[in-house]
This record gives C-alpha cells, structure tokens and sequence, in this order.
C-alpha cells in the first residue's frame, strides 16, 4: 500500500480533489445501501415480531406479514452484568467507524472482568461456534430456535465447543464473556434475529439482568 500513499504524496492537490470525488462516486451505492439497511432495521423488526398486550406472548411473523407462531416472554438473560447499550443506538463512534445501527443488546461487567458464563436465551441448537477470534464478533456462538429465529452471543472470551444441531437450553453454558472482536471491554452482544433479520431482543426479554458475581477474572 506504500506505493499508493507515495503517489497521493506527489500529486497536485487539484488531482487530489478530482481522485477523491472518483472514488465518493465509485462507493456512492454502497454507502447508501448500508444507510438504508441500517434505518429500516427497526421498522422490519417490528413487523416480524410483536408483543400482543392481551395474550402476552410474542407472535411472530414471516417477512409477507403472515403469523407464524407465538413464543412466551422470558427473564433468561444470556448472561449477568448490566445492559450497557441498547439495540438501534448509533452513537458517535458508531458513525465514525462507518458501522450501522447497533443491532443487538449489550450486557457488559461492571468491573470489566471475563468470565461470566453466557447461557442461551431461550432453548434451541447450535448452528455455528465460532472459535477464531477474525471479524468484529469475535469468538462466538450462533443458535438456531423455532420460528426462523436465531441468536448470536458475541465477544466471548471462550466458545464451549458444541457440536452443530447440539440441543441447547437456558442454563447451558455456550461461552464465557470477554472482549474478543471490535470491542472496548468484557460485554457480551446479544443479537436476536427473525429471517436473518436483527430484532431488539427486549421484545422478548423482561426485566433486566442479574447482577454480575464475578469480582475477579475468572481467568
Ligand atoms: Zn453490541
């Protein structure tokens, strides 16, 4: 990449300006698709699963507005510790690393300690473990549950190594919390997803989490 940089280097500041309006016009499509995709988050969310206030129980919908079937409210967080950030956000930070909306929840350690084991949210099987720590989820692990609905657990400091179809349920540890991938600090990303689509995993969890025991690293 040096010889680029040199080039940049010795040219005019004019052919500057002329490459770099290129190039905003070579990526123009691209940025507007991630802009686009990151707004419209929310409302498609919505649409696929909403709380119905007289039977309390989440229906769930495929993405042509059909219910498909209705899942219970739960208090199984994924994990202990205190929600950090929310799901839709888009701080400061967010905008200047170029990265969308934040499209799951949260739970991080108030002592920025590893180690709080990460349960599933509700029962399912596993889809994937990810051990390698090489994109900005880090070592993680996605669960596959009824209804098209999937869960991912990100930022683990450690992947229990289940194998793929494994049956999982709230209690089960899948990983412990760390701070692998495109992160500041031990928290664990909670993303909830319908047809691939990231829903606020609030819609079904009540409450908030437990607090964290974890006073010294279990690491
Ligand atoms: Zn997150």
């Amino acid at each position: 990449m040096t010889w680029i940089w040199w080039i940049l280097k010795s040219l005019k500041t004019e052919i500057k300006i002329v490459l770099a309006t290129l190039v905003v016009f070579i990526f123009l499509p691209a940025i507007s698709v991630v802009v686009v995709a990151a707004s419209g988050i929310q409302l498609v969310g919505d649409a696929l699963a909403s709380l119905n206030p007289v039977t309390h129980l989440i229906e769930i919908f495929d993405t042509k507005g059909n219910k498909i079937g209705d899942v219970s409210v739960t208090t199984n967080w994924p994990t202990r510790g205190y929600v950090s950030d929310e799901f839709g956000t888009f701080d400061a930070f967010r905008q200047e690393l170029g990265l969308g909306k934040h499209t799951g929840i949260d739970i991080a350690n108030r002592n920025g300690l590893y180690g709080e084991p990460v349960t599933p949210f509700m029962q399912g099987t596993v889809m994937r473990v990810d051990m390698v720590d090489d994109d900005a989820c880090g070592i993680n692990v996605k669960l596959r549950h009824d209804y098209n609905i999937t869960s991912t657990y990100c930022h683990l400091y450690q992947a229990v190594n289940l194998p793929k179809d494994t049956p999982v349920k709230p209690g089960d540890v899948i990983g412990y919390m760390g701070s692998t991938g495109a992160s500041t600090g031990a928290h664990t990303h909670l993303q909830v997803a319908i047809y691939d689509i990231p829903v606020n995993p609030r819609i079904f969890l009540v409450g908030e989490p437990e607090a964290s025991s974890v006073t010294i690293p279990t690491f």
